[in-house]
Parts: C-alpha cells; structure tokens; sequence
C-alpha cells in the first residue's frame, strides 16, 4: 500500500487547491516558519479521522477553515483528500485506489467520502483499523510523540504494538460488542419491571 496524493483546499493557510503528489519513496516538504509544512501533516490526521482540536493546534475545530488574509477572503468550505494505493490489497475493499475525504462547511455541517460516496467516520476508521494508518497512530510521529512512547505515558507503547500486531481491531469490536450486550441487558431489565407491572 502506497500514499499517493494529498489534496487541500480551504483548509487552514491552504486557501486554493494544493495538491501534494508522493512519487518518491522519500518526500521532503521544506519552506519557511509558517508556510504551511505542519499544517500539511495537520490536513493527514483530519482526514483521517482526528476530532480533537487540540491535536492540530486549533481552540476549535471552525478555525480549521481558511480565515482569510489582507488580500483574500475567508472561505467556507475545508476540504482534505488522501489517496492510497492499495495495490497489496491490504484494505478490506475492492478498489485499488482508495480515496477518503473529510468537508466542513462554515455552518458546521460536515462530510466524510469514501471514494466520492458519502460514508460514516466509522467506516474509515474500520477500512484504516490495523494498518498503522490512523489520525492517531505511529504512522504519523509527531512532536514529542517518541517521548511519549518512551515514558509509555497512557500506554503508549503497548497501544503501538497492538496496533502493529492487528490486536486492536479485535479490541474495537469486543468494546462494541460489551457496549451492545449493556443495552440489550437494560432493556430486558425494562421488560421484567413492565411484565412485573401487569402480573
Ligand atoms: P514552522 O517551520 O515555524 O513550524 P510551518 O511551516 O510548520 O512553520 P504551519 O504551522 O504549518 O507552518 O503554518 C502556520 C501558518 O498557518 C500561520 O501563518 C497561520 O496563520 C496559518 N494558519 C493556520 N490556520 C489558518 C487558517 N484557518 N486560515 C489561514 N491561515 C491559517
């Protein structure tokens, strides 16, 4: 599986389109203190998935959209694409590329795609569990992140092995499963207390 391209567009200092293409095995970004570099890697781990403002250096999430400079206006639209190539069908899914979209609209209103069709965060999140790919996993070191993994502060170290391993899927799933076992033993508690009632 390969990254292919990244695609930006009113997102943060990114007020036109930009397309990142990674040809190369080895891609550098380079430019000058605030440019853009980190927010390159901030567009990565939105798209993905990432909810917390605070994982990409915002007081909220609206500040994610281009809010416009001397010369140009704020937009009302961010939007990330991020292209994989899935050519060792390490995806769950039939296509060999694999493009996945996130879109927030100034109203608020949001949008994840998967391959232009509209889907659930779930959905990318299932498609990407695993893989090491993820708005939060070690495929996208950020600063201060090793030594995190290094003090293994909250489990850090073992929740990075779990994910190379393919454990976590699992994990991710005995958690939903818990979560609907819960629900069902609430509502059979309801039924008791109503036949109860009218006995
Ligand atoms: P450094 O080398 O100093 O780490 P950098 O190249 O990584 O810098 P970034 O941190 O990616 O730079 O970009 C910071 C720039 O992005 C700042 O100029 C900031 O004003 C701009 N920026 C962040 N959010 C927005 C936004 N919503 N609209 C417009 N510009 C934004």
């Amino acid at each position: 599986m390969r990254l292919k391209q990244l695609e930006i567009k009113g997102f943060k200092s990114f007020a036109s389109q930009t397309v990142v293409n990674f040809d190369a095995d080895v891609i550098g970004i380079v430019g000058p203190n605030g440019s853009g570099k980190s927010n390159i890697v901030d567009a990565i781990r939105w798209v993905l998935g990432e909810q917390k403002g605070s994982e990409l250096r915002l007081d909220k999430m609206s500040s994610i959209i281009f809010n416009g400079t001397k010369k140009k206006k704020a937009g009302n639209l961010a939007s990330v694409s991020l292209t994989f190539e899935n050519d060792k069908d390490l995806l769950p899914t039939e296509y060999n590329m694999v493009t996945i979209t996130r879109l927030l609209y100034r109203s608020g209103d949001s949008e994840y795609r998967l391959n232009g069709v509209q889907c659930r965060l779930r959905d990318i999140r299932d498609l990407f569990l695993d893989t090491g790919i993820g708005s939060n996993s070690y495929a996208i070191i950020a600063l201060g992140m090793v030594d995190d993994i290094l003090a293994d502060k909250d489990n850090s170290r073992r929740r990075m092995f779990e994910q190379a391993a393919g454990v976590s899927k699992y994990k991710n799933r005995k958690k939903e499963t818990l979560r609907k076992l819960k629900s069902t033993e609430d509502d059979l508690d309801r039924i008791e207390d109503v036949l109860h009632e009218i006995s």
